[in-house]
């Protein structure tokens, strides 16, 4: 069998790690995987819920997709999948859509490639999805999103991904160390350990079994890998512990990323956050106090309802204070079936772009002024394999964005570099250094 298949995937790291998985599934089946425009048997198209237009992108990836290769089977899974299944299934052209319990079943589903007017659904309730697949992304050599716990049990009231991917679960450490090894072997040196509340760590079967420090302290022991990142933990759940212990850590990179959503503990009662703005601004004094050139990113959330302008002033004054080096703004946007599209206090359209807008510069601010406070130090790079106008880019340590002149050799190397100055593109430039970079 010669079928081809490609895949296109929207959203979060946990979709690519997972698309990659499938795409394993596939090869084992004798698929080969193709491009996109490299006219397959069957595309399948990993959507999200939580960007803003997953219908309309659908659409259009789909529609791309026929133009490629017209009589290709299309299948639809992901989260916008398991969340509107019949409304994916009037897509023209759309030949199968499978929910959160089903996709990972594709290749038995899939047995017969002929194009059929009336769509396949198969999308069991949310709740059947209870057994937790493991997945990772691989293709780049350099980085790879280890998936160690989907689902979650918080109901943050703007939220629709509890309902798209069920309650919290998880790997089991020895199974997640296993892949770890493997990945390391495979000659990856950067795991970025993924999940939907990843600090939630440890539930399987409904109930606790280990808690992510464990994980944390497991992981640490893999001699195969050099670097892991967390990718972005809920504060509550990051404990001192936790911090302190990265902070120790050789492999666990001085970087967080952590979720505050507003500044206003009004705002944050009402998104049923579990936290105040005091626990975060703890957290981050914390990671600062132990690790002082930490890089930490923050989502956020502008327009929410309710959010007046005292409250919005107040957040932006909270972040601008805190010792923080990017941000993530997400614009709030009503999602069916969440407690948020109910309340009142809907803020106008333009009033959230122009909030948005002064937190991203904000961000900008805050990104520049890390990356200046770390020139003229030494840190260790981790160069990736992109070229860009005769340039590639690599992460330092504490996530550093630096540039320096494409050298194929230095592909998925690690070096210590100095930091030398921001260049016009705001990225770091640097010079090879001597100096031994002291972990
Ligand atoms: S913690 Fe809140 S925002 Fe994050 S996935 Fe769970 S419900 Fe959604």
């Amino acid at each position: 069998m010669n079928r081809k298949v490609a895949f296109y995937t929207l959203g979060c790291k946990l979709n690519y790690s997972e698309t990659s998985s499938i795409g394993r599934l596939f090869n084992n089946a004798g698929y080969q995987t193709v491009d996109f425009s490299d006219t397959p048997d069957v595309f399948v198209i990993n959507t999200c819920s939580v960007t803003d237009h997953a219908d309309k992108k659908c659409r259009k990836v789909v529609k791309e997709a026929l133009k490629i290769s017209p009589n290709a089977y299309v299948t639809i899974v992901g989260c916008y999948a398991q969340l509107k299944p019949k409304e994916i299934a009037e897509i023209p052209g759309v030949d199968m859509v499978l929910g959160a319990a089903e996709k990972f079943q594709i290749v038995d589903h899939i047995t017969d490639l002929t194009k059929n007017p009336k769509t396949l659904i198969y999308n069991q309730p949310v709740s059947e999805a209870n057994e937790f697949i493991p997945a990772w992304s691989f293709g780049d050599r350099t980085r790879t999103f280890l998936k160690v716990q989907d689902g979650c049990d918080y109901s943050c009231s703007f939220c629709t991904i509890p309902l798209a991917r069920g309650s919290s679960r998880s790997d089991t450490i020895e199974h997640a160390v296993e892949q770890a090894r493997e990945i390391g072997r495979s000659g990856v040196k950067e795991i970025v350990l993924t999940g939907v509340n990843l600090g939630d760590f440890g539930i399987r079967g409904g109930e606790r079994r280990d808690r992510f420090f464990d994980l944390v302290k497991a992981l640490d022991e893999v001699e195969e890998i050099d670097r892991i990142r967390i990718s972005s933990i809920e504060p509550n759940l990051l404990t001192d512990d936790i911090i302190e212990f990265v902070a120790l850590s050789k492999r666990f990179m001085p970087h967080f990323h952590i979720p505050l959503q507003s500044g206003s503990d009004k705002i944050l009662g009402l998104m049923r956050r579990r936290y105040k703005r005091e626990l975060y601004a703890n957290r981050v004094a914390k990671i600062k106090e132990l690790m002082p050139d930490c890089c930490i990113g923050v989502d956020v959330i502008v327009g929410f309802p309710g959010e007046t302008r005292e409250d919005f002033i107040g957040t932006y004054n909270f972040l601008n204070e805190l010792n923080v080096s990017y941000l993530h703004v997400f614009t709030y946007s009503e999602r069916e079936n969440t407690p948020a599209a109910e309340m009142k206090g809907s803020v106008p359209g333009s009033t959230r772009a122009e909030r948005s807008k002064m937190l991203h510069i904000l961000s900008d601010k805050k990104r520049r002024a890390f990356y200046e406070s770390q020139l003229s130090k030494v840190n260790e790079v981790l160069f990736e394999g992109d070229i860009k106008d005769g340039f590639m880019h690599g992460f330092t340590r504490n996530y550093v964005k630096v540039k320096t002149k494409f050298d194929p050799v230095l592909v998925n190397e690690l070096k210590t570099a100095l930091l030398t100055q921001i260049s016009p593109d705001g990225d770091v430039e640097i010079t090879e250094s001597e100096e031994m970079f002291a972990h």
